[in-house]
């Protein structure tokens, strides 16, 4: 007969980790599938403002960190050239000490390597049938196999937004930014030409790895279907060039998209999510390992209490579990956030510039609150109402109705 564990996390990323310990370490029987080694390195860099770490004693798991943090929301030329300093600490996590920070937890967790093809869920368990052909039994399921999963139900509201961007880990005949800097959002334009300044508008997002090599990424905000890497390429190669900068060696090329409004999932259903998969990236930032780290242990506990109620079956587990993990404040605060975002997408290049200048220029506990989304609903509101109050008024109307027409980029002009 197949043992039935009490939880089964179906992934091998962070949000899978991250649960699979918490519940590990709360006591909960706990096994995983993942289809790579739980322990092979993860493909993709994650950042996160050193405060969200400090906050849980957990700085020591970042790698790279930086003071001098730093954005540019002119259009470009020495006029306008000044940066608009942050004055709060970003870094880079630490991988490999991030995910041996999960694991050092998670000593009780017997993992598959395999990938979960088939759900059914039963009264009091589910089975996941493996490719491999194996099946698992467990009271409950987490699938944290990322934002593409296919087992995970959720509301069809459209075409869904994309953060994309292409960047390059290297080495360049003159520093691409200053040293020792961090550059979060390079909004300056003076590279582009007249066309390109109707496209989507794009930033670089960079910094400085030590050593000589840098970090420069040309991102999209958010865009359905997300800006082509070729694009973006191309821009980035051309914002260089204006700075007089060459690509001399190529380290690593980082492709990456992800979705930032994604619809949240159906909180009824009998399987329960965490990470990608439960739309935790944050709709106005792109960010969630900080979120994981916050929100992961807290979840665990409420699992771990339900599961001491031996009548609980799997649906009834999962409704525990999607309450704690989205409570009304949290639905609220994502629907606020989203909201936002899609006013932003409408933005055409200036009008992003001048929003983003005013966000930032907005105490720091506010907009570091707002990024993190750590700000309680009411705060976040009367966040969103100083935010209004301190913008001057095309984005005043940018932000209530929409961009104008005129205003609009051609590419959201031809959306209807
Ligand atoms: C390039 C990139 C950069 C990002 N940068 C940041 C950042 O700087 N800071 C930040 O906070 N966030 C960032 N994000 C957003 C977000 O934090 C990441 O997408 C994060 O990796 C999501 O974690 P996850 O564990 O939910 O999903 P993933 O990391 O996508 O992991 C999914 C896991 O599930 C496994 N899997 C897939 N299918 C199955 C299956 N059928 N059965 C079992 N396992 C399966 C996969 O192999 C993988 O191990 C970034 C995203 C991308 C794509």
């Amino acid at each position: 007969m197949t043992e039935v564990v009490d939880v089964l996390v179906l992934g091998g990323g962070p949000a899978a980790l991250c649960i699979a310990s918490e519940l590990s370490h709360s006591g909960v029987d706990v096994a995983g599938i993942a289809p790579q080694p739980i322990d092979a390195p993860w493909p993709n860099t994650y950042g996160v403002w050193a405060e969200e770490l400090r906050s849980l004693g957990l700085e020591h798991l970042l790698e790279h960190r930086w003071n001098d943090s730093v954005s540019y929301f002119g259009s470009g030329g020495d006029a306008q050239d000044q940066s608009m300093v942050h004055g709060i600490d970003y870094g880079l996590f630490d991988r490999v000490a991030l995910q041996q920070h999960w694991l050092g937890r998670a000593q009780g967790v017997r993992w598959h390597q395999d990938t979960a093809e088939r759900l059914e869920v039963g009264s009091l368990k589910t089975s996941v049938t493996c490719g491999s052909g194996t099946t698992l039994q467990a009271r409950l399921v987490i699938d944290a196999s990322g934002s593409r999963t296919p087992h995970i139900r959720r509301p069809d509201q459209g075409p869904v937004a994309g953060q994309a961007a292409y960047g390059v880990v290297g080495r360049f005949s003159r520093n691409p930014i200053e040293t020792g800097r961090f550059v979060l959002m390079d909004y300056r334009c003076d590279h582009l030409s007249e066309e390109q300044c109707s496209e989507p508008p794009t930033f670089l997002y960079a910094m400085d790895l030590g050593d000589g090599v840098f970090f420069v990424e040309e991102t999209s905000l958010a865009l359905a279907p997300g800006v082509p890497y070729d694009v973006l390429k191309q821009r980035l190669l051309q914002r260089l060039e204006k700075r007089d900068v060459e690509i001399t060696e190529l380290i690593h090329e980082e492709f990456c998209l992800f979705p930032m409004n994604l619809p949240l999932p159906d909180r009824s259903q009998p399987v329960l999510a965490f990470g990608g998969s439960a739309s935790m990236v944050h709709p106005a930032s792109g960010y969630m390992v900080g979120s994981l780290l916050r929100r992961g242990p807290g979840l665990a506990r409420a699992i771990a209490e339900a599961l001491k109620n031996r009548e609980l079956g799997s649906a009834a587990l999962a409704r525990c579990g999607w309450q704690a993990l989205w409570p009304l404040d949290l639905v609220l605060r994502h629907q606020l956030y989203q909201f936002g975002l899609g006013r932003l997408m409408g933005f055409n290049e200036s009008l992003l510039r001048t929003h983003f200048a005013t966000f930032f220029s907005l105490p720091q506990e506010d907009w570091i609150g707002f990024l993190t989304n750590t700000l309680p609903l009411t705060r976040l509101m009367a966040v969103m109402l100083r935010l209004f109050a301190l913008s001057p008024w095309d984005l005043r109307r940018g932000l209530v109705l929409g961009a104008p027409r005129s205003q609009l980029p051609t590419w959201a002009q031809s959306k209807g």
